[in-house]
């Protein structure tokens, strides 16, 4: 039986594995296991996620927690080979754009087994950018790449993929979407407060200087001055803060599962976020949000004038901040599909699979 090797290793990857794999489950003549590589490993970045969202263990973690990129992509696409190697019959299926993706994607290569990819054609031009090298590789070593825009699709025929470069490309939506349909919010919020900011930060691009962190705490310290700022802390976001001994005046949590998340976004007044996956669970949720990102990776938003962005400078992120009140936002468009991408998925993997 053909089996699909699910490559994970971070939080949103969680999340949309939890969708996929039960919509997989359904199409009995599929295998399907899960490989862990260990990037976020504590109960509240991991764990939580597998118990909470009913996802099975994984059949194999290589736990590798490594601070260097390459050291990490070299550690994982070497144990990953020495998995896919014994597992001949497998097809790889990688998400996103983390340091776990191209690490799968160049071991599937390098074992010559069939590659997909979700999330494919985010393009911000910026090859500076460690997401921006992750997804241009993959895409491109991919045999199937899932794509959740008509942009994404488009991206990627205007790169050659489907024709020039032989690889099927599939606009499937956003299975981040199925995760905020199918998955219910938390019965109880995490504040008190009735009027707040949602705030995530956690990018290494965002959080790569004591300048840029210094700034956006600034910033967000002013803005809490006039609403109330919240922020469950990722752990690369406490290690900085604490490394740059800069002082967060608003309130800080610790990282939430998926349903308390929700809620706590749900029942915000704004948000700000530099998260990929945020800035878009913000358009679900229909909250005007800024994203703190100089090139989004979800610009669609932005042209639905649901969203405004800005680099980590202080004055630009109270200046934008204060600007959302000028937005007439839609978020009535469906940029992100129908909340069916999963659907799509495993009736094409299925089609797929029968044909190889
Ligand atoms: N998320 C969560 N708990 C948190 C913060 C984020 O469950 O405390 C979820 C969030 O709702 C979204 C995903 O994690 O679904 C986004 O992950 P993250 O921001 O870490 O990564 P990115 O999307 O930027 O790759």
């Amino acid at each position: 039986m053909r089996k699909i090797l699910h490559i994970v290793g971070n939080r949103p990857q969680f999340i949309k594995l939890a969708v996929l794999y039960n919509a997989l489950a359904r199409d009995g003549s599929l295998q399907q296991q899960i490989i862990h590589t260990g990037q976020h490993f504590d109960y509240q970045m991991s764990d939580i996620f597998f118990e909470q969202l009913n996802i099975p263990l994984p059949t194999l973690n290589l736990n590798i927690q490594n601070n260097s990129a390459n050291l990490f992509i070299a550690t994982a696409a070497e144990g990953l080979q020495n998995y896919f190697s014994e597992n001949k019959k497998s097809i790889v299926f990688v998400y996103g754009d983390t340091n776990s993706t191209l690490a799968a994607a160049m071991a599937a290569k390098r074992c010559n087994l069939p590659l997909v990819h979700f999330e494919a054609g985010v393009r911000t031009a910026e090859l500076s950018m460690p997401e921006e090298i992750n997804r241009v590789l993959t895409d491109r070593l991919s045999d199937i790449n899932y794509c959740c825009t008509k942009n994404n699709l488009q991206t990627m025929i205007n790169e050659g993929f489907g024709s020039a470069i032989s690889s099927q490309v599939i606009l499937s939506g956003d299975l981040m979407l199925d995760a905020f349909n199918k998955i219910a919010g938390a019965r109880e919020n995490v504040t008190k407060h009735k009027q707040y900011v949602a705030c995530t930060i956690h990018r290494a691009a965002t959080l790569s200087s004591k300048d840029a962190i210094t700034n956006i705490i600034n910033a967000l310290n002013k803005i809490n001055r006039i609403i109330p700022v919240v922020m469950p802390l990722h752990p690369h976001t406490k290690k900085k803060i604490a490394e740059y001994g800069v002082k967060p005046k608003f309130t800080q949590l610790s990282p939430l599962g998926y349903p308390a998340m929700k809620t706590f976004l749900a029942n915000s007044t704004n948000i700000i976020t530099d998260s990929g996956g945020v800035s878009r669970e913000a358009y679900f949720s229909k909250k005007k949000s800024l994203i703190i990102m100089d090139k989004p990776f979800w610009p669609e938003i932005i042209t639905q004038q649901c969203s405004l962005n800005c680099s980590p400078a202080e004055f630009l992120i109270t200046e934008k901040f204060n600007d959302l009140h000028t937005l007439t936002p839609n978020f009535d468009t469906n940029i992100f599909g129908n909340g069916n991408a999963a659907l799509i998925i495993q009736k094409h993997l299925s089609a797929y699979f029968k044909n190889i």
